[in-house]
């Protein structure tokens, strides 16, 4: 998705150039000042609370304007991306929107700026005032009150947008058509780092997936260290397994050699994705076939103890031996004790004889 920005103070050409981008890139056009007019000419309760901000040169509150954007994202949802003209105009917007496309999974692409003196500004919209009607365009104390809000709350956006490195200076000044030029010619340039931010998280992504299959080998490993244990525990030999314009124009053609270089770098970080998705399907099978090796182990070591186990009966059986050997002991003792008393008898038959 394509989330543009188009900023600068009114009356820097905004509203003209969102329809050249809208024309060229198909995007959702999303201007918070038509919506309150439409909201005026409707003749709704918060029109005419608008109007009356409006008409004084002040911004309406950040809560009403918000609420009006994260409706109209949400009545598109299939868009390629979206066009946010005179929004944000505060921080809190800033913050907002932010918020509000991070849960729809995309987020802002660039922030342009387009930059033009208060002179032009001011000349610009009291001109535009006579075919438009717009009370804020007509009257002069308006358009400075206008000017006055967009440098003390709006913008500070720029600071915001440029520690995110989306904010492009675009000179306003000009034929719309020669802006809509410089505007394209960035917009090949921003998408391109787009898509090399893209891949460098897909790489981190792989990375990730890498590390993972190197913990599931560290387990297998584990796991087969324990089950040599339990081998050397039954003085098995366990054998160890194996592991695995003059100066425009020179500027524009120095940003062309940048974009096509950052292609270049994109093509050949594409590479490096191919080249680290082989090296995961390596893994996967290297990791496979460690699992098999640990099943089979396992198996081995369970059958073993099975063997071992018949012994602990055999080694019962003498016991029973033994007890036998007792009753044997018991009758040798008896007969013994038999033929004792017998002689004993014959003994002292013997001597009553003698006598
Ligand atoms: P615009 O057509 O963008 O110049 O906006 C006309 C007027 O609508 C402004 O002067 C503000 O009063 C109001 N407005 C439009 N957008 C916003 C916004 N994002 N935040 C607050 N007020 C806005």
């Amino acid at each position: 998705m394509l989330n543009i920005v188009l900023f600068g103070p009114p009356g820097a050409g905004k509203g003209t150039q969102s329809q050249s981008l809208i024309s060229k890139y198909g995007l959702v056009h999303l201007s918070t000042g038509d919506l309150l007019r439409t909201e005026i000419a409707r003749g709704t309760e918060l029109g005419v609370k608008a109007k009356e901000i409006m008409d004084r040169g002040i911004l309406v509150s950040d809560d009403i304007v918000i609420s009006m954007i994260e409706n109209k994202l949400d009545a598109n949802p299939s868009a390629n991306g979206f066009i946010f003209d005179g929004f944000p105009r505060t921080k809190a917007q800033a913050e907002a929107l932010d918020d509000l496309l991070q849960k729809k999974g995309t987020a802002i692409s660039c922030m342009l700026a387009l930059e033009v003196d208060e002179k032009e500004l001011t000349r610009r919209l009291l001109e535009r005032g006579k075919e438009s009607g717009r009370a804020d365009d007509r009257d002069e104390a308006t358009i400075k009150n206008r000017i006055n809000e967009y440098n003390n709350k709006t913008l500070p956006l720029k600071e915001y947008y440029s520690a995110e490195g989306k904010f492009h200076s675009i000179n306003g000044i000009g034929s719309v058509s020669d802006i809509f030029n410089v505007i394209q010619n960035r917009l090949v340039f921003i998408e391109a780092e787009i898509e090399l931010t893209q891949l460098e998280n897909d790489l981190e992504h792989l990375d990730l997936t890498v590390n993972d299959f190197e913990q599931v080998n560290e387990v297998s490993s584990e796991l087969k260290r324990d089950i040599e244990e339990l081998q050397h525990a039954e003085n098995s030999s366990p054998k160890p397994e194996k592991k695995a314009e003059g100066s425009k124009q020179k500027a524009m053609s120095s940003k062309k050699k940048a974009v096509s270089s950052k292609k270049k770098a994109v093509s050949s970080k594409q590479k490096a994705v191919g080249s680290k998705q082989k090296a995961v399907g390596s893994k996967k099978k290297a990791v496979s076939s460690k699992k098999k090796a640990v099943s089979s182990k396992k198996k081995a070591v369970s059958s073993k103890k099975k063997v071992k186990a018949k012994p602990a009966k055999k080694k019962a059986a003498p016991k029973k031996k033994a007890k036998g050997t007792k009753k044997t002991k018991k009758k040798v003792v008896k007969k013994v004790v038999k033929k004792k008393t017998a002689q004993k008898k014959n003994n002292k038959k013997a001597g009553k004889k003698k006598k």
